[in-house]
This record gives C-alpha cells, sequence and structure tokens, in this order.
C-alpha cells in the first residue's frame, strides 16, 4: 500500500526542490501518494491564511508531510507558520543531521553528527515581558520579593522554563534514533553549572533516560566547550540533544561545519506526526530559474523514508546524491567552487543525475 504523504511545495524555490525531492523518492520505488496543500504566501493569495485549517487536517490525517520553504510575509500580524506547526502538531523533536559530503567546499572533511532540538520549550518559546511595561513590573517585583538575587527594575525579562516531561521526550527521542539508526553515542548539551535547576533538571533527566539504553554510551558537555570542541574535533562526537535555544544556535554551527544551507536537512517530529524539510528559506531572487540547489530538500526527503522505515531506500538517495556530488559535473552553481552559473547544471539537471545514479 502507498505511503500518504501531505506535500506542501512551498514558496520561491519551493516548488521547484519539492518537486525534485518527489520524483527521486518516486523513484526509489517505494509508493506514495501525495496530498498536496498549500500554505505561506501562496495560500494567503488564494485562501486569505498563510496557514489554512485543510493543512493541517492534512498532516494530522497523513501523518507525515514534506514541506518546501514558505515565505514569511513581512508585517501586519500574520502567525509563523513553522511554530504554528510545531505547536499545534506537537513536533517536539527538532532533528538536524549534518554530514559531510565530498565535493562541497568545507573547512571538514569528515562529519557526521546529529542535533537534536527540544522545540517546545525553554527561553526560545517567547515567554517576555517588555521593559518599561507593567506586567515586567509585576514579574520584576514578585522575583525581587523570592530571590537573593535581585533584577534590575529597568529590565526587560524573558522566562526559561524547562519541564521534566519535554526533557524526558526529547532525550529519549535521541536515545531511540541512536538505537534505530545504529549510533554509538548520545552527549547532553546544557549549561546546567550555571543554570543549576533548568538545566540541571534537563541534565539529570538526561542521565536517568541513559540508564536505560545500555548500548548506547552517554555523555554530557557545557554549551560553551561544546562549541570549541565541535570546532576543533568534532569526530569525537555523534549525536547531540539539548534544550531549544543551544539547538537552534548549534545547529546552524553544524551546518555551517558542513557546508551550509544547499545540503542541510531537517525533520520537526513529534508522536503523531513528522515534517520534513530544508533548513534553507525560499530564496525568492531564485524562484522559478531552475537554479536552486536540491540537495537538502532530497536529503530531507532520505530523512521522511528513513522515518516510516525505508532504511535501504533512504541510504541509496544518500548515496546517489553523495556521488553526484562528488563527481562535481552535474551540481548547482552554489556546490562549484568556481560558482560559474554558465557551466552549472540546473535544479532538474541535477535531480535527473541523482535519479540516474539511484538506478545504478
Ligand atoms: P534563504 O535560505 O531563503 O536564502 C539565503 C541565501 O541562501 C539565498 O540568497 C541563496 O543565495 C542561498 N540559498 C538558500 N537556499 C538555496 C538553495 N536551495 N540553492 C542555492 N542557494 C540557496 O534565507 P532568507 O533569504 O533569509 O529567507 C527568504 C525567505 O524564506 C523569508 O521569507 C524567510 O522567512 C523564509 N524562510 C523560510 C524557512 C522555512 O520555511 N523553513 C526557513 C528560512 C527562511
Amino acid at each position: 500500500m502507498a505511503y500518504q504523504v501531505t506535500l506542501i511545495p512551498g514558496d520561491g524555490i519551493g516548488p521547484e526542490v519539492s518537486s525534485s525531492a518527489r520524483r527521486v523518492l518516486e523513484a526509489t520505488g517505494v509508493p506514495f501518494e501525495w496530498d498536496i496543500q498549500e500554505a505561506g504566501v501562496t495560500a494567503l493569495e488564494k485562501h486569505g491564511d498563510v496557514l489554512p485549517d485543510s493543512v493541517i487536517a492534512s498532516i494530522q490525517r497523513n501523518g507525515i508531510a514534506l514541506k518546501g520553504p514558505l515565505t514569511t510575509p513581512v508585517g501586519g500580524g500574520f502567525r509563523s507558520v513553522n511554530v504554528a506547526l510545531r505547536h499545534t502538531l506537537d513536533l517536539y523533536a527538532n532533528l538536524r543531521p549534518a554530514r559531510t559530503y565530498k565535493g562541497v567546499q568545507s573547512p571538514y572533511d569528515d562529519v557526521d553528527l546529529v542535533v537534536v532540538r527540544e522545540n517546545m520549550e525553554d527561553l526560545y518559546a517567547g515567554v517576555e515581558f517588555d521593559a518599561g511595561t507593567p506586567a515586567a513590573a509585576e514579574v520584576i517585583a514578585e522575583i525581587n520579593k523570592r530571590s537573593a538575587k535581585k533584577v534590575s527594575e529597568s529590565a526587560a525579562v524573558s522566562i526559561k522554563a524547562i519541564t521534566p516531561e519535554n526533557s524526558r521526550r526529547i532525550v529519549r527521542f535521541a536515545f531511540d534514533y541512536a538505537v534505530k539508526n545504529g549510533r554509538r553515542l548520545v552527549t547532553a548539551v546544557h549549561k546546567a553549572n550555571i543554570m543549576k535547576f533548568t538545566d540541571g533538571l534537563f541534565l539529570k533527566v538526561a542521565q536517568e533516560v541513559a540508564q536505560d539504553y545500555p548500548s548506547i554510551e552517554f555523555n554530557d558537555r557545557i554549551v560553551d566547550n561544546m562549541c570549541m570542541q565541535l570546532v576543533q574535533k568534532p569526530e569525537l562526537y555523534d549525536i547531540l540533544v539539548m534544550p531549544n535555544l543551544y539547538g537552534d544556535i548549534l545547529s546552524d554551527l553544524t551546518a555551517g561545519m558542513i557546508g551550509g544551507l544547499g545540503v542541510a536537512p531537517s525533520a520537526n517530529i513529534g508522536d503523531r506526526a513528522a515534517v520534513f524539510e530544508a533548513i534553507h528559506g525560499s530564496a525568492p531572487a531564485y524562484a522559478g530559474q531552475n537554479v536552486a540547489n536540491p540537495t537538502a530538500m532530497i536529503l530531507s526527503g532520505a530523512m521522511l523514508l528513513r522515518h516510516i522505515g525505508e532504511m535501504a531506500a533512504a541510504e541509496a538517495v544518500e548515496r546517489a546524491v553523495a556521488a553526484v556530488i562528488a563527481a562535481g559535473e552535474k551540481v548547482t552553481y552554489d556546490l562549484r567552487p568556481d560558482r560559474d552559473r554558465t557551466k552549472a547544471a540546473s535544479t532538474t539537471e541535477m535531480t535527473d543525475a541523482i535519479i540516474a545514479e539511484l538506478g545504478r
């Protein structure tokens, strides 16, 4: 039976790169039925909403979505589609693998890391009080009544809340991913030496969860030290699990280590739904020109295959992508050392080359 998948083509270069991913997924022989849904500015123009309820309903029904990048309309009260999707569907795990592909310009040649970022809480949740407002004054007065450390009355305040429930499920997710994908080590990243209660709680929960997975090694690193170690000796690490804000920053660091936006896939995963997408945006300047690099979107498709248990197909896609990039001929301009557009392959030519490689 075919897998039912919601396909959101997206805005800008979205339709081109998601069409590439769809073609590559279909070429693996795994059967798919696509439920095509519009979101972003395309949906805004047609339905007056960047995220029509029908899109959420489709993902809830199918449990899996492949999503092209969406343009965030500038100005005026639009809800962020990504945040809305994440919260409505409880997509609590953001998964960002970072692996070097031979042929992509990068200072590193052997990175193979996976960042698992908690998606729902932490400072990133946006519980904030603007400086000088009555609400901030009340919050600060309450803090100063209860805490030995005082907050200045002129301060803006952001709240960092970490729960044992969310910490447990994200760390469990990281270990389950390790087991399912044959990985060896999970590292919890935190600042528990300073934030003893919030990050301390995250670390304590991580240590407890680790006991349930004796076949996977576990250690922890303080986030600043982690950044230095990643730059100096990334080969020591494997899966990194962390609260939301550290994950936001470290996953861009690891994407930079492997050569950036064109090749970096991601997924937002919950217990009932999962959304797979490139980390890059809709690059409006390149829309409709058939020049965008489809790799990140295709690799997001490989993550989708892995998620539904089609491991052989996922590996075949990753191998085909790696072979085409390593050969260096049928690659888009951004993967060429000279960035010469006249010699570069188009989006469709690179996709065709990947599909041809799949057949070898
Ligand atoms: P962007 O990722 O769209 O583009 C930044 C630059 O990266 C581009 O100018 C281009 O040079 C390059 N680039 C990105 N993807 C590429 C590809 N596949 N192939 C070749 N080059 C590529 O980031 P931005 O310009 O900050 O954002 C543009 C729009 O995308 C905004 O509306 C933003 O809100 C949105 N956005 C959406 C998502 C998402 O839907 N997940 C993520 C990021 C940004």
